[in-house]
């Protein structure tokens, strides 16, 4: 059974071109349709819900941020357009797996891992994706393998 409408998720840093160029041979080869998403994450989500300050600020321009790179990104990417990308707020597998039913997307993607250092302790979203997952999830390795591997 071919694929017909990849989501592909994205984290904005710098290895989520090869998710992308992932996607872009997976879409040639099958010829399916996509949508991209990226989701800002609520930043009382990240420091706790009991920050003694008032984040919406900061909130703000981490949207505005998020929307100007996914900008750029379409610009770059020819899989991209204007109309297939999205930019969510809020948990990002509770809004992944949403969007994928919203648009009846049949395959996600996904990089194997993105966050480094002390958010790892947060755990992997991919992995949080693949439970209840209302579709199939394809991790794509970002590790860079020598020769030796
Ligand atoms: P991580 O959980 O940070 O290891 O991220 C693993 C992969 O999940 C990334 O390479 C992205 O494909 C995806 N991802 C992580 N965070 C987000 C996000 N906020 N919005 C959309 N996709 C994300």
């Amino acid at each position: 059974m071919a694929y017909s409408h990849l989501l592909i998720a994205i984290d904005l840093t710098e290895d989520c071109h090869r998710v992308l160029e992932r996607a872009q041979q997976l879409c040639q080869a099958l010829a399916c349709q996509t949508t991209l998403v990226h989701v800002v994450e609520p930043l009382t989500l990240a420091f706790g819900g009991d920050v003694p300050m008032d984040l919406s600020l900061l909130q703000e321009q981490q949207t505005e941020q998020a929307q100007h790179k996914l900008n750029i990104l379409a610009e770059q990417h020819q899989l991209l357009k204007e109309n297939n990308c999205h930019l969510r707020y809020g948990q990002p597998r509770q809004e992944i797996h949403l969007l994928a039913k919203e648009h009846n997307c049949d395959l996600i993607i996904v990089g194997s891992h993105g966050r480094h250092g002390l958010a790892m302790l947060l755990g992997s979203t991919t992995k949080d994706l693949l439970a209840d997952a209302p579709c199939d999830v394809l991790a794509v390795d970002l590790q860079i393998h020598t020769a030796d591997d």
